[in-house]
């Protein structure tokens, strides 16, 4: 399937102060737009035209860079976008996901903690990841464009610790910006639809 660039799921300013309209218009209009139009120029030719998005992210990784980092960046940026929403953040997490949050990660408090650490310490350009593996919830992190897809994970919550996502608002202040993402931002309603769809 080719590439499309998602309308974003609310206005521009909507998630202002703690993510300005600055940004969202770069981010979305120009580095998400960048994915999606060179990854639809690399899908030519690849052999994997027909795929969906997430078979083309582990059909390419290791074997086609090009593809690779643009088709998981485009799936990383779809996420990420509805992995935040206006007065979105704190500890308003659905049951069942607060449940195993608590089960394997060691409460909400210690999870928050973990994932804002791995963010702050992807060396240069990544994401950090709350994701599903063999039935338990891991915090992870990876480099540029990879995700837990290629680690034999299934993602449900991600933050974009590029700069392009938090220059303009945060300059180099990286923790800052991870804090006012869990605190203001997550909307956890997506991240336990997502939870949900990974545990069966
Ligand atoms: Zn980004």
């Amino acid at each position: 399937m080719s590439f499309t660039l998602p309308e974003l799921p609310y206005a521009y300013d909507a998630l202002a102060p703690h993510m300005s309209r600055e940004t969202l218009e770069y981010h979305h209009d120009k580095h998400h737009k960048a994915y999606v139009d060179n990854g639809n120029k690399l899908l030519v030719g690849s052999g994997l035209e027909d795929k969906s998005l997430e078979e083309i992210v582990k059909g390419s990784f290791g074997k086609n860079a090009g593809l690779f980092n643009n088709a998981g960046q485009h799936y990383n940026h779809m996420h990420f976008w509805k992995w935040m929403k206006p007065n979105g953040g704190g500890d308003k997490i659905p049951g069942k996901l607060k449940a195993k949050i608590d089960s394997d990660l060691g409460g909400v408090a210690k999870m928050k903690e973990d994932f804002a650490a791995a963010g702050a310490t992807q060396f240069g350009s990544g994401w950090c990841w709350l994701a599903v593996k063999d039935g338990k919830l891991i915090v992870s992190k990876t480099p540029n464009g990879e995700n837990p897809l290629v680690h034999g994970a299934i993602p449900v919550l991600g933050c974009d610790v590029w700069e392009h996502s938090y220059y303009i608002d945060y300059r180099n202040r990286r923790p800052d910006y991870l804090k006012a993402f869990l605190d203001h931002l997550v909307n956890w309603d997506y991240v336990e639809e997502l939870y949900s769809a990974a545990a069966k």
